[in-house]
């Protein structure tokens, strides 16, 4: 008899994973855009650092962690998420990492015994990042810029961005009161486990998948009204640089997310008719985790996760996750492969994704290639043109297509970075 996997563990065969590979290399090129340099963190951590970092009544920690014992008696945990073992790494390697801010991107497993189905794993990927030292609402504004970008820039869309505040010590033990004396009036049209959360935690309760739970909590008091001074200006400014730089966003008031750290700004990217799996990135600030898992100082912060498997199943079969050109240079005979080649590597030293056809097919079928490739524009070097000392300029997008001269050609081409 053959042996199964894991229950909610996948392989990752070919050509799946060279959709990976790209789409993992492609996160950490363009998390290096925003000067965030990869760390690699141990996919094994003391149980303990979970336990204080994602909070002792979250159901990540209730319920769903990887953890064991090991042959020395040491109580371990596969991570269930990123964010606390790079707060770690942080603290335990401050000087190493250089001075404020500290920006850091990784790529990985994480391991949660949920129940499996579409779009749910027991090990599954994320790409994240978090930015250390600053709590200013620029820093909330590059992230979700760097994230909204990335999704872009890898051809995902119909996504939305919905962004929320926590509050922060100062003013979010009023809300939970608020919150509590609300869910005691709802308590009987709850699920079992929100009549628990309620006590213990009650903003889990906003956060249950049930349906039962989201319709009792519907009319549920917002936490964005209950704000302090402080955080009601910062999520203002967040939303204002928002806007400023073009990041579309709606405030979603029940958005809490299912980790205790989190204080202030929230941020989820949905995608509209997925059901309970919506879901594709998250993150938030969470300035008091350092302190938590006993660091000395205050480090404010702020981070997000993307979870690959549904990103990946977003983005289609079809696609490797990433357009495979900038610009296709296409021959109309053997002549001009020299020049097209030499047009190739100055291009790709420039950082442009250049390609082209080495078999001598024909100007309809490299055309079609160049469509295929995703090239947003198309230079054909033809005779006529060649005559006058010109090529030939087509931009994909807007199908225009003109004479102009090599000059102007390779000024175009460099601007497609
Ligand atoms: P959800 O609300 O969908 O349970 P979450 O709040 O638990 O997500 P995070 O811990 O913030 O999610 O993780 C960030 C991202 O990782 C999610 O948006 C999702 O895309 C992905 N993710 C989380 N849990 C799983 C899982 N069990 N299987 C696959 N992807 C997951
Ligand atoms: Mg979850």
């Amino acid at each position: 008899m053959t042996i199964a996997p894991v229950r909610g563990m996948k392989d990752v065969l070919p050509p799946e994973s060279a959709r990976w590979k790209a789409l993992e290399s492609e996160y950490i090129a363009y998390a290096g855009r925003f000067g965030f340099r990869e760390i690699r963190t141990p996919i094994v951590e003391k149980t303990e650092l979970f336990a204080r970092a994602v909070g002792e009544t979250t159901d990540i920690v209730e319920k769903e962690m990887y953890s064991f014992t090991d042959r020395s008696g040491e109580n371990l945990t596969m991570r269930p998420e990123g964010t606390a073992p790079v707060v770690r790494a942080l603290l335990g390697n401050r000087f190493a990492l250089g001075e404020w801010p500290v920006r850091l991107a990784y790529t990985g497993p994480m391991f949660r015994h949920e129940r499996p189905q579409k779009g749910r794993l027991r090990q599954f990927h994320q790409l994240g990042a978090e930015l250390f030292g600053t709590d200013s609402p620029y820093a909330d504004a590059e992230m979700l810029a760097f994230l909204y970008g990335f999704l872009k820039e890898i051809g995902l869309s119909g996504v939305s961005l919905e962004i929320n505040s926590l509050g922060d010590p100062a003013c979010r033990p009023a809300y939970n009161e608020r919150l509590s004396d609300f869910l005691a009036s709802r308590e009987g049209l709850l699920c079992d486990d929100c009549r628990r959360r309620r006590v213990r935690n009650p903003l889990r309760v906003l956060d249950c998948k049930a349906e039962r739970c989201v319709q009792a909590t519907a009319d549920a008091p917002s936490v964005l009204e209950s704000l302090c001074d402080e955080c009601r200006a910062h999520f203002e400014s967040v939303e204002t640089v928002l806007a400023e730089i073009g990041v579309p966003f709606a405030r979603n008031p029940r958005m809490v997310r299912g980790l205790d750290y989190y204080r202030r700004t929230t941020f989820e990217f949905v995608i509209p008719g997925m059901g309970a799996q919506n879901t594709v990135a998250a993150g938030g600030r969470y300035d008091g985790l350092a302190e938590m898992v006993g660091g000395k100082e205050r480090v404010p912060a702020i981070g997000f996760a993307v979870g690959v498997e549904r990103l990946l199943m977003l983005l289609g079969e079809g696609g490797d996750g990433a357009p495979a050109a900038d610009v296709f240079l296409v021959t109309s005979g053997a002549k001009f492969l020299r020049e097209a080649f030499r047009w190739k590597m100055e291009l790709i030293g420039k950082g442009i994704r250049a390609e082209m056809d080495y078999e001598g097919r024909s100007v309809k079928a490299q055309f079609r290639r160049a469509d295929r490739s995703g090239a947003a524009a198309v230079v054909v070097f033809g005779e006529d043109e060649d005559a006058r000392g010109m090529v030939v300029f087509r931009d994909m997008a807007g199908g225009k297509q003109e004479e102009v001269s090599r000059d102007e050609a390779m000024r175009r081409l460099a601007g497609l970075k």
